[in-house]
């Protein structure tokens, strides 16, 4: 395997000379950051294999757990929310150091990781997949990861998985351990990861992660308040909260578990096929996400839907506020539709189709809601 797709410039030499001497001058990378080299005949395989390793390609592990997918992330990419590389890189480490105790049905598994919901490192079809993401706790920010199970890398990307809670960067290693221990003491006679993980439902997985999705204060837990591969630390000092020092926990952030905690409920109702109810309450999380973007300039806005969508498109959308600089309006333009023409039929598609677009919402929510909190910080300072 290629560790988290890293080629140096020497090894990029040394592969094209092992490339040119045994397999015609020709090899292929792949979408899990790979490279293939094809026509190997088995005479040639044992110098091949001493080659490889002399240039530092020669570790195993190539399609089980330890190879895991991961995009650029945060060390390159604008886009980036958290450090999907630093998380990467130290899962492997971990795997790779427990290697011959892992469960063989544990072994095969995939994980894939982003920087941010865009998809780049393929976390929606991971059997575990991870997408960073930040919350707040007072008046920091945290780096988290969303974890997505369940998505189907096989037959070519068959099945996507669906997003089951945010987790503390942080925590992220011991989550994994969880959850693959678990599902090698429980699953049945050859049963696969994604079918296990259908088996289980929602509300139990929700019920596994709980004790590690809370937030505890700067003081008690100061690592979670950094990202993995990223040796600073958020200080108390560094974002100068004696301005706000008594803000425990933001109106904001209480109002957006609420709209989280109903998008949970529409996962629910379309595990047991009432597309109907997946529906509105997909549509009531994206309500409740605006609501409480909107009550961070208008306090009094009221529960009203009407009123909640003009609000939300006078203060955020007209003015741009809500919009990210690559993917503009996007997601609130998934709000404005769903409001305007709410699916008509009650199908698993579309119900599905809601509840992702309420999920990327309630993300943007969350962006533009640590993006307009930063920029005001920067003013004070
Ligand atoms: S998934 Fe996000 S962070 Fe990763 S490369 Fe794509 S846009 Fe950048």
């Amino acid at each position: 395997a290629l560790p988290l797709g890293d080629l140096t410039s020497d090894q990029m030499f040394g592969l094209a000379d092992i490339a040119r001497k045994y397999v015609g001058d020709n090899v292929r990378m792949t979408v899990e950051q790979n490279i293939v080299m094809r026509w190997v005949s088995n005479h040639d395989l044992p110098a091949i294999y001493r080659e490889l390793t002399a240039i530092g390609l020669g570790a195993a592990g190539a399609g089980t757990i330890v190879d895991i997918t991961t995009c650029p992330g945060t060390d390159t990419c604008k886009l980036g929310i958290a450090s999907s590389r630093g998380l990467a890189g130290e899962l492997r480490t971990r795997l790779a150091a427990n290697n011959a105790s892992l469960p063989e049905a544990v072994k095969g598994l995939r994980i894939k990781v982003s920087g941010c919901f865009n998809s780049c490192g393929q976390h929606h079809i991971a059997d575990i997949g991870f997408f960073g993401n930040s919350r707040r706790s007072g008046s920091l920010k945290v780096p988290h990861f969303q974890l997505v199970l369940g998505g189907q890398w096989e037959e070519n990307g068959g099945a996507f998985g669906m997003a089951v809670g945010a987790i503390p960067a942080k925590r992220v290693p011991e989550v994994l351990d969880v959850i693959t221990r678990r599902y090698a003491r429980e699953r049945e006679r050859n049963e696969s990861f994604l079918n296990w993980t259908k088996r289980l439902g929602r509300q139990e997985i929700k019920t596994m992660l709980e004790p590690y999705t809370g937030l505890p204060a700067f003081e008690t837990e100061p690592e979670l308040f950094s990202d993995w591969g990223d040796s600073r630390v958020y200080s108390i000092s560094d974002i100068g909260v004696g301005e706000c020092a008594g803000e425990v926990v933001s109106l904001f952030s209480i109002e957006i578990s609420h709209a989280e905690s109903q998008h949970f409920d529409a996962l629910l109702a379309l595990d047991s096929t009432d597309f109907k109810q997946a529906n509105e309450r997909a549509f009531r999380s994206m309500l409740l996400a605006a609501r409480a973007l909107v009550r961070t300039r208008y306090p009094n806005v009221g529960n009203e839907p009407e009123r909640i969508v003009e609000e939300f498109r006078t203060r955020f959308y007209d003015t741009e506020l809500f919009f990210d600089k690559f993917a503009k309006g996007k997601f609130a333009q998934y709000f404005f539709d769903m409001y305007e023409n709410p699916p008509t039929q009650n199908t698993r598609e579309a119900a599905y189709r809601a509840i992702e677009e309420a999920q990327l919402f309630i993300e943007a929510c969350h962006v533009c809601e640590a993006r307009i909190g930063a920029e005001s910080l920067t003013r004070i300072l």
